[in-house]
């Protein structure tokens, strides 16, 4: 594939991901609290887990090992920031959630596996074919030491607040119930706004296309979802925290 046309498809994905937040915000995505059986065949939830975010793994790891940037220090450094974040989601996050009994719509399933195909694929080639023109000494640059924090932070408050949500719940149970502590004291969905800062920071380290246009995707998903979460705890919950905004810290 030509470096040209592939950035054309890489404009047309993330333009893709801008068009879905309206919808977004309109259709919630049935799984989890909103899971329904109205959208077909069900999946056990862990099970759905794991097969629909296995590709954005899978896909990456394939498409850079068999590249030419195998020896770019840069560009292995960049790597293993997005296989440290996806083998946790592949390997570690699936198996810890408290989801007994719990599905998920096989649809649903279906097009997050086809998200992580192309976004695994659009990075993960790029990183391995085209972007050879990293040095070793953009390891020391601005973007890759602030991104790089960025990230890890991102991840640290993306795992402290999945950790919470997990001990809401002790084994067998399945229904929600208001969390604390960590970022919760602050915001609704702490765990997508970890998730938001760990992608913004990889596009601050990778600064190209495709890191941009996952960011834009990863947006597009939790934004929506999280104002939408945090609408249905103030539904739910009459004693729900009424400083407590939904995404963003004293903002939004
Ligand atoms: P949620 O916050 O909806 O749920 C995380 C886990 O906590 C689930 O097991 C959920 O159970 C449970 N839970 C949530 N709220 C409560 C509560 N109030 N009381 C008890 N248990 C609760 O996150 P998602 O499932 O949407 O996402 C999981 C991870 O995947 C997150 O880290 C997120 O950032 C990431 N993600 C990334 C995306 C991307 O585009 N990059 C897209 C979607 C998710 P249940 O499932 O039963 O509701």
């Amino acid at each position: 594939m030509s470096v040209q046309s592939f950035n054309l498809f890489v404009y047309v994905w993330a333009i893709l991901g801008l068009l879905l937040i309206p919808v977004l915000l309109k259709i919630r995505a049935p799984y989890g609290r909103f899971s329904t059986s109205n959208w077909g065949l069900m999946i056990n939830n862990r099970l759905g887990w794991i097969l629909m975010e296995s590709p954005a793994l899978l896909v990456f790891v394939i498409f850079f090992l068999a590249g030419n940037n195998i020896n770019n220090l840069t560009c292995i450094f960049i790597f293993s920031l997005w296989v440290l974040h996806y083998s946790q989601r592949v390997f570690i996050f699936p198996f810890r959630i408290r989801t007994k009994g719990k599905k998920m719509p096989v649809l649903v399933m279906c097009m997050a596996i086809l998200y992580n195909l192309v976004n695994g694929f659009i990075n993960g080639w790029f990183l391995g074919s085209v972007s050879g023109f990293y040095k070793v000494s953009d390891l020391q640059s601005w973007n890759f030491i602030a991104g790089t924090i960025l990230f890890l932070s991102g991840m640290f408050i993306n795992l402290q607040s999945d950790n919470i949500l997990r001990n809401l719940r002790s084994e067998g149970e399945t229904g929600y119930k208001i969390p604390y502590g960590g970022l919760f004291r602050y915001i609704s969905s702490p765990n997508y706004f970890g998730e938001i800062l760990e992608w913004t920071g990889f596009v601050l380290v990778a600064w190209n296309l495709p890191a941009l246009a996952f960011l834009i995707w990863t947006v597009a998903n939790l934004l929506p979802r999280a104002i939408t979460y945090h609408q249905w705890y103030r539904q739910i919950f009459s004693n729900y925290p009424r400083k407590r905004k939904a995404l963003i810290p004293y903002i939004l």
